[in-house]
């Protein structure tokens, strides 16, 4: 104790803290399991190095104060321990200045690049090692204390003032791709650095030195190397931010390079409903698999169900993304852990070129955005940019926007179109849908709009936006007496997915004095269980208020009988492509025959979409389906247009 309290000791007390931030620094780097990142590797080794001129430090300033560390350590070691220190202190400026290149992704690929980083070390490391046999540079008076022999000494430093030239050049040419934080850190880590010169020659102590050495590099790991913002902590791979900012940096400098991407069919929703271990251990599985397949370890996971796998240097046509999408194929042939459960997950790759395919970030997430869509079609060959045309890039891009702001624009009406019951021979019940309707574009279509919304998240006000309207005409018009029972309401997957979807509609109901049995839900089927227990749990609430449910587009998706015979729906929706194609052929006809038979087996009722002619109702009915809906009654109409068809129709 008595070392650390003599006032003039305190140089030790300097080095024991900043060992111990040092140690605290290393313990936080080596504890990260990441999938990302060169600079991680080099960050390492400043401070690892960091670590040693600490200690190295803390061994001299004890030989210094102590006789009984003067006795251990002795004279000649002392030297060999501060020449040691003093290799790895110009050891330091030089992985700060790599460390920056690996910020900026900047490669040292010519011979010259590499010389002018690597002389002024080299340099400095001789000079330091030749104090081992001569007295040239620098030589230990009786005490142990190192002696410069300036010029000689100064020489040295200036490798170190060159690296603090180069540094400060880089930082002023590319910083403008960092955000401001990065910035000032990344400037304040460098000045600490140049001020050590001044602050070394004068106080001829290391010990203030290598704290705030210390001191930065913790700055470092809460800013550059900040795990929470570059590295995905659920994947362990890049995050978005590390995506963009690997993206600018490379653009900046006008590198070539190819994005590939693999999506992961449905993986969001998986994960939603997935307690977070399980989901972050599969993501876990899917990176570092993926991670092996890319140059330089280069893997993001920017969210959406998407992994990028970065190739620095290659085109999109070049083989290696040909070959590495093979592999990626036949590994997702393979089943992936969950819970001690296996499961097969659908993915496709697309790849997209840097800069001749896309020159900035914003046009990279547009590209993205009509890309994902794209993809749901299709998931055999790699989807290219040329796939795409680029003027559904400029509207998807349009649109986005029209959506986002449709609800507040007022640009959302809600149309309704009815259903007929052969056995009352009345319309009982309708379908609300949606239009939009854009002041330049004229009315969009729902399957243009809709997939938009979902992916914006404005899907959840817009069907929120449908109930309260529905709710409000059945309880502010004639419409009950018109006939009308209840009103299909259709529900998106991510409506599904929400755990409060139950309360909110009920909450709706109740306020407009709608009686449950007054709405019947859409839901369409999928083909994941986990999805299925959360949409399973809404349903049930929503069932046990009196609240009905439809199983809509019924023929189209995964169709499992048995397991969807087992959900709790009252009503099948055969989608209007199976009535369609039923007309076209005799398989066809089967096709739709047996459905209806089936359905009827399981005591459910039917509604047979996408009635276009009078002689496929009459068929239609003839086979016993419950209800038909379709342009051969009526197309989807206006709030007022449908009360006056109920009107005229049933009365
Ligand atoms: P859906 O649920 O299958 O809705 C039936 C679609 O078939 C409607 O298309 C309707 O206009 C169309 N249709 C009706 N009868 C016929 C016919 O005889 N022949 C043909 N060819 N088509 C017919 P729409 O309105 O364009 O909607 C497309 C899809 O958008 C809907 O498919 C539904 O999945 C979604 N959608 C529409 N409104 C909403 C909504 O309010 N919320 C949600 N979540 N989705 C909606
Ligand atoms: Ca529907
Ligand atoms: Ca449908």
């Amino acid at each position: 104790m008595e070392l650390l309290t003599r006032p003039h000791n305190y140089n030790i007390s300097f080095n024991i803290a900043a060992l111990v931030l040092v140690f605290v620094t290393l313990l936080i780097h080596i504890s990260q399991e990441v999938h990302y990142s060169r600079q991680r590797n080099v960050f390492g080794a400043i401070i690892a190095d960091a670590f040693f001129i600490n200690l190295m430090g803390l061994a001299h300033q004890c030989y210094l104060s102590n006789d009984y560390f003067k006795y251990i350590i002795t004279a000649e070691g002392n030297k060999y321990i501060v020449i040691a220190e003093k290799i790895s202190v110009y050891l330091l400026p030089y992985f700060s200045i790599i460390y920056v290149a690996a910020i900026f992704q900047m490669e040292l690929d010519s011979l010259l690049k590499k010389a002018i980083v690597a002389i002024p070390t080299i340099y400095a490391v001789l000079a330091f090692a030749s104090g081992v046999w001569s007295d040239y540079y620098f030589s230990f008076d009786a005490a142990g204390n190192l002696k410069f022999n300036y010029y000689q000494g100064a020489t040295v430093n200036i490798g170190v003032i060159l690296y603090f030239i180069s540094a400060a050049y880089l930082l002023l040419k590319y910083g403008k791709s960092l955000t401001s934080e990065k910035f000032i850190a990344i400037w304040v880590y460098f000045f600490i650095m140049l001020l050590g010169i001044p602050v070394r020659i004068l106080t001829r102590s290391g010990s203030i030195f290598e704290f705030s050495v210390s001191i930065s590099l913790l700055l470092c790991v809460y800013t550059f190397q900040n795990p929470s913002e570059f590295v995905d902590r659920m994947s362990g791979a890049g995050t978005r931010n590390a995506l963009n900012f690997y993206i600018s940096t490379s653009l900046i400098q006008k590198k070539e390079f190819t994005a590939l991407g693999v999506h992961v069919n449905k993986l969001a929703v998986i994960l939603g409903v997935e307690p977070t271990e399980a989901a972050s251990d599969l993501l876990n599985q899917i990176s570092s698999y993926l991670k092996k397949l890319c140059p330089e370890g280069n893997l993001f996971y920017p969210g959406d169900a998407d992994f990028i796998l970065v190739f620095p240097d290659v085109t999109p046509d070049e083989a290696v993304i040909e070959k590495t999408v093979e592999q990626i194929r036949k590994r997702f042939k393979e089943p992936w852990k969950i819970r001690g459960d296996e499961i097969k997950l659908v993915q496709s790759p697309y790849a997209i070129g840097f800069p001749d395919e896309a020159d900035s970030l914003d046009r990279y997430s547009e590209i993205r955005s009509v890309m994902s869509k794209a993809i749901l079609r299709q998931n055999r060959e790699i989807l290219r940019v040329s796939d795409l045309s680029l003027k559904t890039v400029e509207q998807d891009k349009k649109i986005n926007n029209i959506v986002k702001h449709a609800l507040d624009n007022g640009h959302l009406e809600v149309y309704y179109q009815p259903i007929y019951s052969p056995e009352t021979g009345r319309f009982s019940s309708c379908e609300a849908l949606l239009r939009l309707k854009d002041p330049q574009l004229g009315f969009i279509s729902p399957a243009v709009f809709m997939p938009v919304a979902e992916r914006n998240g404005t899907i959840l006000a817009m069907d929120k936006y449908v109930l309260s309207k529905v709710c409000e005409m059945i309880s502010n018009t004639a419409v009950r007496d018109y006939g009308l029972e209840y009103v299909e309401i259709n529900l998106s997957i991510v409506d599904c997915i929400q755990t409060n979807l139950a309360e909110n509609v009920l909450r709706t109901l109740s306020k407009y004095d709608v009686k449950p049995s007054e709405i019947n839900l859409e839901v369409t089927e999928t083909s994941e269980e986990g999805i299925n227990a959360v949409m399973e749990e809404n349903v049930r609430k929503l069932m046990a208020a009196g609240v009905d449910f439809s199983m809509d587009d019924f023929g189209t998706g995964y169709s499992n009988i048995a397991r969807v015979a087992s959900m709790p729906v009252k009503i099948f929706k055969l989608d209007k492509s199976i009535i369609q194609s039923a007309f076209d052929s005799e398989v066809n006809y089967m096709v739709m025959y047996n459905m209806v038979k089936i359905i009827k087996s399981l005591g459910k009722e039917i509604v047979a979409e996408g009635v276009e002619t009078g002689e496929q109702a009459r068929q239609i009915i003839k086979l016993g389906c419950d209800h038909l809906q379709g342009f051969f009654y009526s197309r989807p109409l206006p709030r007022d247009q449908f009360l006056d068809f109920m009107k005229e129709h049933n009365s």
